[in-house]
């Protein structure tokens, strides 16, 4: 399953490569065309010769993740977050750093140490740092550099009744997807785009958009899922094994009706659960795309994810599945030779 290596992969904003490459060696198969774009977005082409809507389908490579700023004499790592990271579920985590993947633990003072008013509170930001195990400055940078990146460390398994945990799920679980329906044959043109830097500002898919100039374009995500105890009733955003999410609104994107009509018919007509997004949190590609050239026709269709932007996600691969079904529903809805 593409899913698990996916996961595995490492690929912080601005540093795809890895994801990419993966990416274009599985589909090479499967599309009529691929190319890469300064930027670093994938595009991957197939039914150019036919007529009908242009669809453009968008998942993002990247992955939230810290970049190393700066090297203590005492060899410990300073950081930035890349990305929205809590920084208070750092603390004890394991990362690797740079492209050799230098294997280090996120440290803090430990419990022991702290003083009776520091215990009750979370660790501050600038208390936490990465040690790599060095005993120096001059060791570490045998290691690392400033300008580094370090990914979470978190091994993909499945576990419990179809589910799945891993990091990087926002948005490779939407990369997953994608690729899934590339090995489909298409009734319209269709372009597939793998974008970059989608977690510091939709920056690659705002490029992508403006070269495609699709007819129309679904964003394929992983969203939040927020079905545990904590959360208040109306502060559901989706619920994990309910079907894919269909989202209405969010902060980057006010999806359009027909869009939403569509999508919904297509998961009735085919069968497939589905759930509306219940948040306005958070934003997709989408937010680009739809406002490139003279406007595109956006949809969002997300995996519902519990703990993203965190070093370990929960999925159901059902909600996987069924989100493959319900995006080739829709794909096969769109009229070959009409529109929308
Ligand atoms: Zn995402």
């Amino acid at each position: 399953m593409y899913l698990s290596e996916l996961s595995a992969l490492r690929g912080v904003s601005g540093n795809e490569a890895a994801v990419r490459t993966y990416i274009s060696e599985q589909i090479r198969g499967l599309v009529d065309e691929m190319w890469v774009d300064p930027m670093g977005n994938l595009f991957a082409r197939k039914g150019t010769h036919l007529s009908g809507p242009h669809v453009m389908l968008a998942a993002h490579m990247d992955e939230v993740g810290l970049l190393v700023t700066h090297i203590e004499d005492d060899g410990l790592l300073r950081f930035d977050t890349v990305g929205g990271i809590d920084h208070r579920v750092l603390p004890s985590v394991w990362v690797q750093v740079g492209d050799e993947a230098v294997p280090g633990v996120i440290g803090a003072k430990a419990i022991h140490l702290k003083k009776p008013e520091e215990r009750g509170k979370p660790v501050a930001r600038d208390d936490l740092f990465i040690d790599i195990g060095a005993r120096s400055k001059a060791e570490a940078e045998k290691l690392v550099q400033p300008g580094d990146y370090a990914t979470f460390w978190t091994d993909y398994e499945e576990l419990g009744d179809r589910r799945a945990k891993g990091k990087a799920f926002d948005d490779r679980v939407g990369c997953h997807v994608l690729m899934e329906l590339l090995k489909d044959e298409v009734q319209t043109p269709l372009t597939a785009v793998f974008t970059v830097q989608e977690e510091i500002g939709l920056r690659g898919a705002q490029v992508a958009a403006y070269t495609v100039q699709p007819d129309v374009a679904l964003v394929l995500e992983g969203t939040t899922c927020a079905d545990i105890p904590l959360s208040i009733p109306h502060g559901e955003s989706t619920k994990l094994g309910h079907g894919p999410a269909i989202t209405v609104a969010d902060r980057s994107t006010v999806v359009h009706p027909r869009m939403v009509e569509l999508l919904i018919e297509a998961g009735e007509r085919a069968g497939v659960p589905y759930q509306l997004k219940r948040t306005t949190f958070g934003g997709t590609d989408a937010g680009t795309i739809h406002r490139a050239g003279a406007g595109v026709r956006t949809g969002i269709v997300s995996v519902p994810c519990r703990y993203i932007h965190t070093p370990a996600a929960m999925l159901s691969l059902d909600d996987v599945e069924n989100t493959v079904r319900l995006v080739r529903a829709f794909l096969d809805s769109i009229p070959a030779g009409g529109s929308l």
